[in-house]
């Protein structure tokens, strides 16, 4: 049995058409920018088996991306979880941060983008670790927001290579915060919602305002 068989067997078929859902969005997220040079990471949580979530693979080209791209991990410990430990393959090396909002919110898809607008959007906020949002229409396209003159709250962190401080910190943050995604300065996006296709609506909104913002930012004198 090829190692890729083997980790197919480990996505139980509760959590497969999420699994296909996820893998086909990542292939199409990778021809808007989203996810150059094999950057940018995604996961589910497993509805099969509590405790555990699948998380992409480390260093894989987002265009090949497929559900067998997805790795069980522990939600706790992070470590791969079955078979797949001492195949040498290994989850994204930000796995924590995807973890973390696992266990302070009730999303059960993650995904994280490295598009351009998302590091330009944050640089208009310099300084701020809390970002409002206001005032748009399309803002209603998060979950519970009814009208454009609601305030949505976006946390912004520095970034750093020492993933799980970073991972700790967002958590802490995200259990006393609601909010819909939180960005990482000169690094990019992570969102949530509780579906495949929920989380994809939630990016949108954000690659949207964030292309608003950049935009209006030209045209200022
Ligand atoms: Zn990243």
């Amino acid at each position: 049995m090829s190692v890729i068989s083997a980790t197919e067997s480990l996505i139980a078929a509760q959590d497969l058409s999420e699994a296909a859902l996820l893998a086909e969005l990542v292939r199409a997220l990778n021809h808007t920018g989203h996810n150059p040079a094999t950057s940018g990471n995604y996961s589910l949580r497993s509805q099969s088996r509590p405790g555990l979530a699948l998380v992409s693979e480390s260093g894989i080209d987002k265009s090949l991306f497929q559900e067998a791209n997805l790795l069980l991990v522990d939600q706790n410990s992070g470590e791969l979880v079955g078979g797949l430990k001492n195949s040498g393959r290994k989850s994204s090396d930000e796995t924590a941060l995807h973890l973390a909002v696992y266990r302070a919110t009730r999303a059960n898809c993650v995904l994280h983008s490295h598009l351009l607008e998302s590091l330009l959007f944050a640089e208009l906020f310099p300084g701020e670790s809390l970002i409002e949002l206001t005032g748009l229409e399309l803002l209603k396209g998060f979950r519970g927001v009814r009208s454009h003159e609601a305030r949505v709250v976006v946390p912004c962190f520095q970034n750093t290579q020492d993933i799980a401080s970073l991972a700790r910190e967002a958590e802490k943050v995200l259990l006393t915060q609601p909010c819909y995604g939180i960005l990482l300065r000169g690094h990019g996006l992570y969102v949530w919602g509780d579906s495949v296709r929920e989380a994809k609506r939630h990016l949108e909104v954000f690659e949207y305002i964030f292309k608003y913002y950049t935009a209006l930012r030209r045209l200022q004198p």
